[in-house]
């Protein structure tokens, strides 16, 4: 089987992981708004069994939302989200943004769209530029 390689933004934590992923959920839910300061999380999920750590496993760091299934673990150097274990450990739940190449799935979701704030929706009606706007 294939893999893909994938690292947080400095290079320290660096990764590898079989590609066939079970399932990418893009979830609009206002704690992933918040947890990853964007529009959406772009969560991929895969057997444990199928992701290893290559370096830098001792610089994640991982939050855990007191009372909630809610995670997220990040490079404590440049803060980066990085790959996470679901709570009885079968899955890694693997930030797609973090991937070198194209990560093959075979179930894509869109959820909490009804959270989704006005500023992220109907983006196809706002201007795109291959790089900086002129
Ligand atoms: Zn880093
Ligand atoms: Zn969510």
């Amino acid at each position: 089987m294939p893999k893909l390689k994938g690292s947080c933004l400095c290079g320290k934590v660096t990764f590898e992981v079989v590609n066939a992923f079970d399932k990418m959920f893009l979830c609009s839910c206002d704690q992933c708004r918040q947890i990853t300061g964007s529009a959406f999380a772009s969560n991929l999920f895969i057997a444990a069994e199928a992701f290893n750590w290559l370096a830098g496993s001792d610089d994640v760091v991982t939050y855990q939302m007191p009372g909630r299934d809610i995670s997220k673990s990040f490079c404590r150097v440049c803060g980066s989200g990085v790959p996470w274990s679901n709570g009885d450990g079968t899955k890694m739940i693997v930030p797609a943004g973090g991937l070198q190449g194209e990560p093959e799935v075979a179930d894509k979701f869109r959820m909490f769209v009804a959270e989704q704030p006005s500023w992220s929706s109907n983006l196809d009606q706002v201007a795109a530029h291959r790089g900086f706007p002129p």
